[in-house]
């Protein structure tokens, strides 16, 4: 079908689009309406775990939509129950609670944090969070984050969010009040460019928490599930937090996100929470046979082997056509490109033939890449390639 021929008027403008309808995936993989093949390093923001149309998701969904698709959230159901017992048991966290957004997650964890002071702490309810965070599109969400202008676009905002600077224990000290109920971030800043929080950074938090009976919340919902080559980035810091949050990668690709917490920090009461959506066996089945996958024998340590790999290529890159370096965890990445031709590489990586890539600019003077955690080295060397090409090109 031709571009024109589609009802593109009639969905409700919220961003620029490129004129192409994609049709197809398969693994690393895109195809658009044209049969124009693209190499795909965005996957969804970092969403599509296990690349696209994942034979085990496929199967997890098919075989769930025969059995039993929703009996309501105020019933147990199995797929749902599997995959609290998966993810309490592979992480430092007791009880789950199933969501459809990472938004709402994180608005979960704002409203477990705020209870927790009601019953706790004396009504405490601010969450220090950081400048630069990406935390959603709620109206709370957008408030916790630290993104330039989302201060005022939908004033007014939800108070309650002290802005600290990554990795600057002594801001977050400094925000510190008898008001103060947790401090919240991600440990890989993801929209923010690729950063992540460093090991004395977190555990520098760790210990403020507990010296102020302060709530540790880490928003994972783009690093966690085996984006940073350990099933949770936490891990990369040897600190154990209070709360977290998971989305994105826990669904592969379908609406799934969780929130998690210590057992002593579940203060939720009757009524308190809840969602038609949440726990539907549909998306837990899924989200159930995504984390089988990641934790399955050697896996993780092969996302880790190829974050390796990804970076010692993108370091190359960046000697050969003198650019900035790059950082990241896993295979989060970004190359800083020290200009701001980012935009710039993302349309024309996207545009090359006879086959397309797809890049990301989170910011105007570096590229992210967030692959599929099972992306061949031989598709890490084509994207390189891809890539090689375009920057001789604006050389
Ligand atoms: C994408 C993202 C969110 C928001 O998730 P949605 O599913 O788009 O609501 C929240 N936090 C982080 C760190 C993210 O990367």
């Amino acid at each position: 079908m031709a571009f024109a021929e589609y009802p593109v008027q009639s969905l409700m403008y919220i961003t620029n689009r490129p004129e192409l309808v994609f049709t197809e995936g398969k693994g690393s993989w895109l195809t658009d309406h044209n049969g124009k093949r693209y190499l795909d390093f965005v996957q969804g923001w970092a969403v599509n775990s296990l690349g696209h149309s994942n034979q085990g998701m496929i199967d997890a969904l098919t075989a769930q939509s025969h059995k039993l698709i929703n009996p309501s959230p105020a019933f147990y159901n199995e797929p749902m129950l599997k995959l609290a017992g998966q993810l309490t048991d592979n992480s430092c966290f007791d009880k789950v609670f199933f969501a459809n957004s990472g938004a709402e997650a994180n608005e979960g964890a704002i409203k477990l944090a705020r209870k927790w002071g009601r019953k706790h702490k004396n009504g405490a309810y601010e969450i220090i969070t950081m400048d630069h965070s990406f935390h959603g599109r709620t109206l709370a969400t957008m408030s916790a984050s630290g993104k330039a202008g989302w201060d005022t676009i939908f004033a007014p905002q939800v108070p309650g969010f002290p802005k600290a600077e990554l990795n600057d224990l002594a801001s977050v000290e400094k925000l510190i009040t008898d008001k103060t109920v947790g401090i919240m971030l991600e440990p890989v800043q993801g929209e923010g460019g690729v950063i992540p929080a460093t090991r004395e950074f977190m555990q520098g938090l760790r210990a403020l928490a507990d010296k102020h009976k302060l709530l540790f919340i880490v928003d994972e919902v783009q690093s966690g599930c085996g984006r940073c080559g350990t099933l949770f980035a936490y891990e990369l810091s040897g600190v154990e937090p209070d709360i977290m949050t998971l989305g994105k990668g826990i669904g592969g690709g379908v609406p799934l996100s969780a929130l998690l917490c210590k057992a002593e920090v579940a203060s939720f009461e009757a009524g308190d929470q809840g969602g038609t959506y949440n726990g539907n066996p549909l998306m837990t089945a899924v989200g159930s046979s995504v984390i089988e996958q990641l934790t399955a024998p050697g896996f993780l340590d092969d996302v880790k082997a190829k974050g390796a790999y990804l970076r010692e290529q993108l370091l190359a890159l960046s000697s050969e056509f003198g650019l900035g370096g790059e950082r990241g965890e896993g295979l989060l990445r970004a190359l800083l490109l020290d200009k701001d031709i980012g935009p710039q590489l993302v349309e024309e990586a996207r545009d090359m033939g006879p086959h397309g890539l797809l890049l990301n600019a989170p910011r105007p003077n570096l590229l992210r890449f967030m692959p599929a955690l099972n992306v061949t080295r031989e598709e890490i060397d084509q994207m390189t390639g891809m890539l090689r090409t375009l920057l001789k090109k604006l050389a």
